[in-house]
């Protein structure tokens, strides 16, 4: 055997630079599903099940191209359980020339597997990821290029480079940025008519690892039986063209925008086929372009969006690859609670939260804004250790992968890196959402978000005012930060006791528990 062809569970692409100079006389593929990876965070299934589900229907395309491929269960009886176990054993039994390997996305797996490489003395030859607008090189030069990090600035540069909504050197629009177009809350009449998103219904090699992951992993946190998600390249290009159809045009509007028991609206749900690699972000991005340029969607939603994947995605990889592996340790505000143990169950009072904890169970999806201020900020206003929510938004959604994961959950998430990925912290009040949901959220919740002390006081309004308190001393110095904590200057002593009284409970677990 000349060379083995390694393919993780988030390299599901026959483009891969892995694949290049494939020959399938002397070469072969090598894929392992491992339940490590079901474990080292405690999975959800519906995680657990895409993964496999995606990985098998990816074994069956390079079987169509009569490539050779030894591919390990996680059923299989000699299965040793972990990634580095199992390569050391095929190692061993097909004594390939090299390795060949597309740079994984993991710090964890890349260290595992240039350590059984070295043990084996075998080659590894490590390709750069080519899914990615940027490589890790190009980041780091544009991150020493800056006095100050910022997404914005590098999202222009990728702009210009790749020639993206531009119209010669200047921004299509004449502006980089059309934000204040966008984030409206649905108002009363509410969402209406959401157009339904793609879901495909299971086949019978998903039908297969669902029961296999029901048994296997039954005491995982979530349900698969509403499992609809892209398994394959054709449904991930389907689910493409039904968003950039249908949900587009309003994308960028209602990006901000919450309503209780609708998880969809109009966001893409594009995330774990992107980050499996069966969708590539260049025809992702090309689609919503072009859906401008026919006059099908609006600038300020197609912008909003290519922001997201050409600015967003590639901006926290690099910071990902930059910064690992101390980044994972960072903890800012020094925050030690423990996650409630509601966040694996759904079992709170809190209206807002309850919604978003149900959906992510059922679903293992929810959108942006819920995960940054309603589950995320939740976290942060408590003081959660920032590995301990890492863990949960690692476990439950069906895109996470850690290198995009971690910064969003640490960096924007928890100000846990001090200000890299965000220049302040996301810190709000029940009243951001309240308004987002147009108060449908807070209707519904035995909590009132005007309130900050009292028995019907909202959670997030008093663990808010207690946010500004604590770290009032670092909040200050940041310019933009300053007025909010200005504003506990007006409080009464008896005000800022009963915030603190009620923030204890809220510790405590006293308030919140369902
Ligand atoms: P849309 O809102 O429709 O956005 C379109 C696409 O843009 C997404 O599919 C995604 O590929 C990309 N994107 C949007 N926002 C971001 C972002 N902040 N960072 C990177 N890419 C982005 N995204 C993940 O892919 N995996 C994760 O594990 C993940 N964890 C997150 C944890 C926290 C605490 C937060 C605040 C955000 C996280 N995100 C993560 C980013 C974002 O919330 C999801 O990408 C998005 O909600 C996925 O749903 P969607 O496909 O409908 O995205
Ligand atoms: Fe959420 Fe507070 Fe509103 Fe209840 S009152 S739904 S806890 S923001």
């Amino acid at each position: 055997l000349r060379a083995l062809v390694i393919v993780l569970g988030d390299q599901l692409d026959l483009a891969s630079s892995a694949f290049d100079g494939f020959d399938p006389a002397q070469d072969a593929v090598w894929m392992a599903e491992v339940a490590e990876e079901s474990t080292h965070v405690w999975s959800s299934k519906p995680r657990i099940a895409l993964f496999l589900a995606a990985m098998r229907h990816f074994a069956q395309a390079v079987q169509a191209r009569h490539w050779r491929l030894h591919y390990a269960r996680l059923d299989d009886a000699d299965h040793p359980g972990s990634l580095a176990a199992k390569l050391r054993q095929s190692i061993e039994a097909l004594a390939p020339g090299r390795l060949v390997l597309c740079a994984p996305g993991d710090f964890r797996v890349w260290t595992a597997l240039k350590a059984v490489a070295a043990a084996c003395g075998t080659l590894l030859e490590v390709r750069d990821d080519r899914h990615f607008y940027a490589t890790v090189r190009e980041f780091r030069a544009h991150a020493k290029s800056r006095n100050a990090l910022r997404m914005e600035y590098f999202y222009r540069e990728m702009r210009v480079r790749h020639g993206v909504l531009m119209d010669g050197d200047q921004p299509v629009g004449g502006t980089w940025n059309l934000d204040a177009e966008n984030r409206e809350a649905f108002g009363r009449d509410g969402p209406g008519f959401v157009p339904a998103p793609s879901r495909f219904a299971p086949d019978a090699i998903t039908q297969e690892v669902i029961a296999l992951v029901n048994t296997r992993f039954h005491d995982h946190p979530g349900r698969l039986d509403s499992f609809a998600w892209p398994v394959t390249r054709p449904q991930a290009l389907e689910a493409l063209r039904g968003f950039i159809r249908e949900r587009l045009p309003l994308f960028g509007r209602y990006q901000d925008a919450m309503w209780p028991g609708e998880p969809w609206l109009y966001h893409a749900h594009l995330a774990a086929a992107l980050n499996l690699k069966l969708l590539d972000p260049r025809e992702v991005v090309a689609a919503a372009e072009a859906a401008y340029r026919s006059g099908a969607a609006p600038l300020a939603s197609v912008e909003g969006f290519i922001r997201q994947i050409l600015g967003w995605r590639e901006y926290v990889r690099g910071i990902y690859w930059t910064r690992m592996p101390d980044y994972i340790e960072r903890n800012q505000l020094d925050a030690q609670e423990d996650l409630p143990a509601w966040y694996w169950s759904g079992d709170t009072d809190m209206a807002c939260l309850r919604d978003a904890m149900v959906q992510t169970l059922e679903h293992g999806y929810a959108h942006h804004i819920q995960r940054l201020m309603v589950t995320g900020l939740f976290a942060l206003l408590l003081g959660v250790q920032p590995k301990q929510v890492h863990a949960w938004y690692l476990s439950v959604y069906v895109d996470a992968v850690e290198w995009v994961e971690l910064p969003n959950t640490l960096g924007m998430s928890q100000y846990a890196d001090g200000g890299l990925m965000g220049s302040k912290p996301y810190i709000a009040s029940g009243k951001y959402i309240e308004r987002m949901s147009s108060g449908q959220h807070c209707a519904g919740c035995r909590y009132d978000p005007a309130l900050r002390e009292g028995d019907s006081a909202c959670p997030f309004t008093t663990l808010y005012w207690d946010f500004l308190g604590r770290h009032a001393v670092l909040l200050s110095q940041n310019p933009r930060m300053r007025p909010q904590v200005q504003n506990l200057e007006r409080l009464t002593p008896d005000q800022r006791l009963g915030i603190a009284e009620r923030a204890a409970a809220i510790r405590s677990g006293a308030v919140g528990s369902a």
